[in-house]
């Protein structure tokens, strides 16, 4: 009987599997997860994306042509910066819960002094400034990817220290490395121990590529890319705003009109790094180098990037459209060369993936950091009904924003002119000096002597914003008044900035249009929670059919959604895995 059965069992058993097959041809496994790819375009706005899309033939027109787009993905946080965006595609989640709310706040220092941090500031061992990850509050994708896998790897390459280091995160171990400026390679710092091969990759991309050799490389001017013949009949291709309109908007780092010398560079602004090297990070030439060194990784023999038991991570933050938006406009020509080479770029990784890996077992993600607004003098001259302007308050220039608000304050306070009680500015967040409590001056408060807090500053700091800046400025929330804040998109762009340690005192609400501003009348800033800079690209690629959805998402969802399909959980995100057509 026992053997009856061990023989009849199996019998069963495939006639079952048999019947199953016939009604219903199973699914087939989907590959194995080998490689995550995150791809960020520092300051690139869905709108801008989308406007040049005739011009595209490679790695850009790829990603939509066969990728799935979310074509209504939209931070909701203030300050859009590099840092912050950087920090929530690393994480998922908002600045009140990264803590990266700025590209640099303000701490109290010794003495009462206002002290700037800048967002990947920490200390070494010795307690030298270096870069890292210690100011992120939460652990990115790749250090949950690596918490759950030990044996994964994580490589991350930008141009900016930022957009490396929070795409990475903060596991030491991971491979985190970006350009300096100064010697013309890519570096890391003390805060990694990258894997040796992965040390070994970028040593010989320094020795061989890099530094000296790249006058021969790349040449020593930016010219314009040749103009595509448009197909007889065809569309004409999109253009960018004339020379005639924007050349005398523009901060002419690289010089005015194609062709820049890039080894010119230094001049403006104040204190960058100067020459060649520094030209190359304010210019296109910065994404080739960005791709060499990720195609570096993706090729390498020993690394072996992707092809192991467990999935890999890899990230890339091309920096160069940022600078030359900043610079140039991002409705400029300088812009839209600047997208049609980092095309040629993507299209160069998009390659090596699909040579490298069998289809189905890469999933990458493109997104956007933040997007531009047009230069509110070029608003105006193409459109002379848009409103706009500039809050500046880079500087302390007598005539700035931030000098004219003290005054306006101290005399409102009956405190002396000399006292500046705002004591910083950063993006669109106002920092308090920490020298409280100040005394009245003797006048029309009466004696002198009386103390000033902070608290004062909150009642009479709105009403003097909006008697002078009413153009520019829709609101100013000092921080205690952000709880009974009326509920709204306001509210909420606000409070996913907050973080009470580095924020700040008061947020400073723009209007459309209104940029902060380092320079009357010149160059172009991101910062605010209008459309221009919040809307950016979240498009999938690889393991996923093409399509769009119109469906609101946010780039708070891309970690979450590369993280489901690694199988790998973000308690810390905020945002959502989006179900992809598979
Ligand atoms: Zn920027």
């Amino acid at each position: 009987m026992p053997l009856l059965i061990r023989r009849t069992l199996p019998g069963l058993a495939a006639w079952l599997a048999a019947s199953l097959v016939a009604r219903a041809a199973p699914a087939p496994a989907p590959p194995k997860p080998k490689l995550a790819v995150v791809i960020s375009v520092d300051g690139l706005s869905y709108a801008r994306l989308e406007s040049y899309r005739p011009l595209y033939t490679a790695g850009l027109k790829r990603l939509l042509d066969e990728g799935y787009a979310l074509r209504a993905a939209r931070y909701q946080h203030l300050n859009t910066e590099t840092g912050p965006g950087h920090a929530s595609l690393g994480t998922g989640a908002p600045p009140r819960v990264t803590g990266i709310v700025l590209n640099s706040w303000f701490e109290q220092g010794p003495g009462g002094a206002l002290v700037n941090v800048y967002c990947t500031d920490q200390k070494d061992a010795t307690g030298r400034k270096i870069a890292g990850p210690d100011n992120l509050r939460v652990p990115t994708l790749g250090d949950r990817l690596v918490e759950k896998t030990p044996a994964s790897r994580v490589v991350s390459v930008s141009a900016k220290d930022r957009g490396a280091i929070f795409l990475a995160g903060k596991n030491p171990v991971h491979a985190v490395y970006w350009w300096d400026g100064e010697m013309g390679r890519f570096q890391s710092s003390a805060a990694y121990k990258a894997p040796s091969a992965a040390a070994a990759i970028v040593k010989k991309y320094n020795d061989t590529q890099a530094g000296g050799m790249l006058p021969a490389r790349l040449g020593l001017v930016w010219d314009k890319l040749p103009e595509p013949a448009a197909a007889p009949g065809a569309k004409p291709y999109p253009t960018a705003v004339p020379a005639n309109v924007i050349t005398r908007y523009q901060v002419p780092s690289l010089g005015l009109g194609f062709g820049h010398d890039l080894s010119t560079y230094g001049r403006v602004p104040a204190g960058a790094p100067y020459g060649y090297f520094g030209g190359i990070y304010r210019s296109p030439f910065v994404d080739v180098l960005t791709a060499d060194l990720a195609l570096a990784f993706l090729n390498d023999a020993v690394l072996k990037l992707g092809q192991g038991d467990v999935p890999d991570l890899l990230a890339i933050s091309f920096s160069g459209h940022d600078p030359v938006a900043h610079d140039y406009g991002d409705e400029s020509e300088e812009s839209r060369d600047a997208l049609r080479r980092l095309d040629l770029q993507i299209g160069r990784v998009l390659d090596a993936l699909e040579a490298n890996y069998p289809k189905g077992t890469v999933l990458l993600a493109l997104s956007s950091d933040h997007g531009f607004p047009t230069m509110p003098e070029v608003a105006r001259a193409l459109d002379k009904t848009a409103t706009g302007g500039r809050f500046e308050t880079g500087s302390d220039t007598l005539n700035n924003a931030r000098a004219r608000l003290n005054r306006l304050l101290a005399d409102a306070l009956c405190l002396d002119r000399s006292v500046k009680v705002v004591g910083a500015v950063d993006g669109w967040s106002l920092f308090y000096s920490k020298a409280f409590p100040y005394r009245t001056v003797a006048g029309a408060c009466g004696p002198a002597g009386a103390p000033v807090t902070p608290a004062d500053v909150d009642r009479v700091l709105p009403k003097i914003v909006r008697s002078v800046w009413d153009e520019e400025i829709e609101d100013v929330i000092p921080v205690p008044a952000l709880a009974g804040w009326p509920e709204g998109p306001v509210k909420t762009f606000v409070k996913n900035d907050f973080d009470k340690e580095r924020s700040g005192d008061a947020f400073v609400i723009p209007r459309w249009g209104v940029m902060s501003s380092y320079s009357p009348g010149r160059g172009a800033m991101h910062g605010t929670h209008h459309e221009y800079d919040i809307h950016v690209p979240l498009v999938f690629w690889g393991a996923v059919k093409s399509g769009a959805s119109d469906a609101a998402t946010t780039p708070y969802d891309l970690a979450p959604t590369l993280g489901r399909w690694l199988g790998v959980a973000l308690p810390d995100a905020v945002g959502m895995p989006v179900d992809l057509p598979r």
